[in-house]
């Protein structure tokens, strides 16, 4: 019998969907540039359903039932167009090409267009999880057609993790809409664990408190509303005693932080959208900064390291907790404005709590919390930001007094936390009746003629400045 869908590409993202499929009862074809991997695979895992491995493409394309499925998990970039050229001349109008890579979600716009000329689906997919996630259960954030997921859809549905019975898959959108949600997910991600970084640090530093104690502050904190895999797996690494020195094992991490470029990507996106993503960019900054080392050392010998006294604190712990959830709570409001400005610019008409709903089981950001955001959107689907939900709104302003009493302390003991602080300004700044960007706006009217505008009246304004200073309209 012909088989019901493709993967190729059977690195370890691949080869894990490939089992995943096959598990769920799918006969799926295999095939890997090179053939060794595909062997691997049907040998160590042929047991587990039901494989047709294939040497070439042409033979992978020949075993498929029409329409066809075929997923590409190779390394994004070249290699996904690589493959695509490959591909393309061996389908059928009506076929369907899916890219489960890290894409960037321009080139999947790029791949769309062309594959549509051919009369072929192309589906970016946005596949979050990891190797984990891809054997027991993704996040999949599909893009493309309405046509391509009536297909595909059941599938993709079936092999998502599930919350409450409800599968962690939906038609995000067309074109790059998919792995546009991907790439704010992973922003959110870095942003995340930065704040959670840095709650660390304080109770580290400010706190005297040692990993193993912090360790026991995380997972307490994982029964609350901070409930998330993020804040779990903190305690586990936390907790972790280094075999070779007894130490604990972030003790003796090297503390530069690396990053393969999708928060990056977020960050640029949000730029060119004019959505201000702080958080995010905070985070991306924090990697950068850490990472360099040199830059890092002659700061230190020439400024010398901020001396911190530990000031054990009862009320600390508590403080933080609250000063994370209100910093979380603001990035992860900035990460969905990106994705509303982005729905609206690209005409994607997003669903943002579906996308809240995805992603609360199979990737790494899954949360409790993100139940809250599918309410929030459920109750109004236009909220101008999740701020402004009632439940957001109560959860920031109980915790706004702790959160200053944080911040404060993180800036006059000297020890960075640049998510809290902006986070808090942020939110100073969204809530402020007059922002000091009147003053910007005369500077730039000063220099450049810019004009500006006013609060009594329409119209545009330039004041004769190297003149007599008299307003004219502009
Ligand atoms: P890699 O990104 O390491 O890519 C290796 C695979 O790509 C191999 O199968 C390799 O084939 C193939 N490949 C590389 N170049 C070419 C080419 N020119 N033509 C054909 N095939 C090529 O594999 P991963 O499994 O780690 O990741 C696959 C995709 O999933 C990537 O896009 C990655 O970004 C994404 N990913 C997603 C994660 C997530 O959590 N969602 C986690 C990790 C990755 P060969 O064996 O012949 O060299």
């Amino acid at each position: 019998a012909p088989a019901r869908i493709a993967v190729t590409g059977l690195a370890v993202m691949g080869s894990n969907l490939a089992r995943n499929l096959a598990r769920h009862g799918y006969r799926v074809a295999v095939h890997n540039r090179s053939h060794a991997r595909t062997k691997a695979l049907v040998e160590e895992h042929g047991h587990e359903g039901d494989f047709v491995p294939a040497e070439t493409l042409e033979e992978l394309v020949a075993s498929l039932q029409t329409p066809r499925q075929i997923i590409i998990m190779v390394k994004a970039g070249a290699p996904t167009d690589a493959v695509i050229d490959e591909l393309v001349p061996l389908l059928e109008p009506g076929d369907m090409v899916i890219d489960g890579g890290n894409a960037h979600y321009a080139d999947t716009r790029r791949r769309e267009a062309r594959l549509k000329e051919a009369g072929l689906h192309f589906v970016g997919a946005g596949i979050s999880g990891g190797e984990e996630g891809a054997l027991n259960g993704p996040s999949i954030m599909p893009g493309g057609s309405p046509e391509s997921y009536k297909h595909l859809g059941p599938v993709l549905e079936d092999i998502a993790a599930k919350v409450d019975g409800v599968p962690c898959c939906v038609h995000v959108g067309p074109d790059g809409a998919g792995h546009f949600v991907k790439m704010v997910h992973n922003g959110i991600e870095y942003a995340d664990m930065q704040l959670i970084a840095e709650a660390y640090d304080l109770l580290h530093r400010v706190g005297g408190q040692t990993p193993a104690r912090i360790a026991e502050v995380f997972r307490g904190w994982n029964s609350g509303d901070l409930e998330s895999y993020l804040v779990e797996i903190t305690a586990e690494v936390l907790g972790h005693v280094d075999a070779d020195t007894g130490s604990a094992l972030v003790d003796v991490i090297a503390d530069e932080a690396e990053q393969k470029g999708t928060g990056r990507w977020t960050v640029q996106e949000a730029l060119e959208l004019g959505v201000p993503v702080t958080g995010i960019a905070e985070a991306v900054f924090a990697r950068s900064l850490s990472g360099r080392v040199d830059q890092r050392r002659a700061a230190r010998e020439a400024l010398g390291a901020a001396e911190v006294t530990p000031q054990p604190d009862e009320s600390l712990v508590e403080d933080v907790r609250r000063a994370l959830y209100a910093s979380k709570v603001v990035a992860y409001a900035q990460g969905f404005d990106q994705m509303r400005a982005a729905g609206a610019e690209y005409g994607w008409d997003l669903d943002l709590g579906a996308m809240a709903t995805i992603w609360r089981g199979g990737c790494i950001i899954r949360a409790r919390f993100l139940d809250r955001i599918r309410e929030a959107y459920d109750k109004n689907p236009d909220l101008p930001s999740l701020l402004v939900d009632e439940y957001f709104r109560d959860a920031v302003k109980s915790a706004e007094e702790a959160w200053r009493r944080v911040v404060v302390k993180a800036v006059s003991a000297g020890v960075p936390a640049p998510g809290f602080v902006s986070a808090l300004a942020y939110y100073d700044a969204l809530r402020s009746e007059r922002l000091p960007a009147s003053l910007v706006q005369g500077l730039r009217d000063f220099f450049g003629a810019h004009t500006y505008r006013r609060t009594d009246r329409e119209g545009s304004f330039h004041t004769l400045w190297s003149g007599d200073r008299s307003q004219v309209d502009a």
